[in-house]
């Protein structure tokens, strides 16, 4: 029996193996994703950034011809401010990010950044730009220390640390036994999303582009993980263009503008107070969240005293 139990172990850790190296690729290609179709023109140049300024111009979008999703949206970003975006699931939002990114080609109309429409730029350039915070982090099954370097391969490890202690990650790392040498992800220590996104950030700091996407976990997140994210993105977004794709309302009170987006179309824009007092779909959704956040917390507090 022990005979054939040690061939059938082995196999079981050959697959493990393999198995894992799939899902590595696969994350490797999400985080890369290069759609073939989108190449750069020929005689593309690098873009030029010279203060970051993001402008959506008429954008029509649709991924399937007959389904339109983005119906003609337009909006700016003034150089290192913030404009959030919310709205119903599915209204687009993240769609927005993408063609910024441009993992796809708008319709009709343009993106541009600082006058240049992202389609005639080299697109290596314009991905160096702009950084991302996705809202599932996906983590390389290696140490903290890599994960974090990821955002720029020759940051020093004090560099990566001080990265770290901006996200507000660092006092984590440095409570494990290995502190940035612990592995993470199937093979090693697995992360809370909320800690997860916080590696993304010292990731993003690291990197240090001059525009920024952040699309926002959907997930509730406990109160004070909330604040502790909240803190470390404000401090990643500090003079930077930055683009806040929004899931709870209350992290956008401050943003510089937000665009209420609703079946791919522009609904309302202006600031958090503007905005409720105008009492349209912003305020009912302000309304719903405290509601929902209200609930919750009363029923935390029935949990501790039960
Ligand atoms: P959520 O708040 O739920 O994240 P969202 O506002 O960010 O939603 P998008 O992800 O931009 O919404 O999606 C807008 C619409 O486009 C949705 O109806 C979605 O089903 C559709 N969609 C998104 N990605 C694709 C795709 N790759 N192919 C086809 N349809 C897609």
């Amino acid at each position: 029996m022990i005979q054939l139990y040690q061939p059938l172990n082995f196999m079981g850790f050959v697959y493990r193996e393999i198995k894992q190296a799939v899902t590595d690729i696969e994350a490797m290609f999400k985080l890369l994703a290069e759609d073939p179709e989108i190449e750069d023109k020929p005689g593309a140049k690098p873009l030029d950034v010279r203060e970051g300024t993001i402008r959506f111009e008429d954008v029509r979008f649709s991924y399937d011809p007959d389904r339109p999703i983005l119906k003609g949206v337009s909006f700016e970003v003034p150089a290192g401010k913030t404009v959030a975006i919310v709205g119903p699931s599915g209204a687009g939002k993240s769609t927005i990010s993408r063609l910024l990114y441009r993992f796809y080609d708008v319709g009709e109309g343009r993106v541009t950044i600082d006058g240049q429409d992202v389609r005639d730029v080299q697109q290596k350039t314009l991905r160096n730009a702009i950084g991302m915070v996705p809202q599932d982090t996906v983590l390389f099954n290696d140490t903290i220390r890599y994960n974090i370097r990821y955002g720029r391969w020759d940051a020093t490890d004090e560099e990566i640390e001080q990265a770290a202690a901006l996200a507000q990650i660092d006092p984590f790392i440095q409570m494990l036994p290995k502190g940035y040498d612990t592995e993470v992800g199937e093979r090693g220590l697995k992360l809370s999303g909320g800690e997860k996104q916080r590696v993304a950030i010292a990731r993003t700091i690291l990197k240090g582009p001059p525009i920024l996407i952040l699309d926002e976990a959907t997930s509730a997140l406990d109160s004070y993980t909330e604040k502790e994210i909240q803190d470390a993105l404000e401090r990643v977004s500090e003079g930077r263009t930055t683009l806040v794709i929004a899931h709870r309302l209350s992290t956008i009170i401050n943003a510089d503008e937000i665009i209420v987006l609703s079946a791919g179309e522009v609904v309302e824009r202006g600031h958090h107070s503007e905005l409720l007092t105008q009492g349209g779909l912003y305020a009912g959704m302000w309304d719903r969240q405290r509601e929902a956040d209200e609930a919750r917390e009363k029923l935390a507090r029935t949990g501790e005293e039960g």
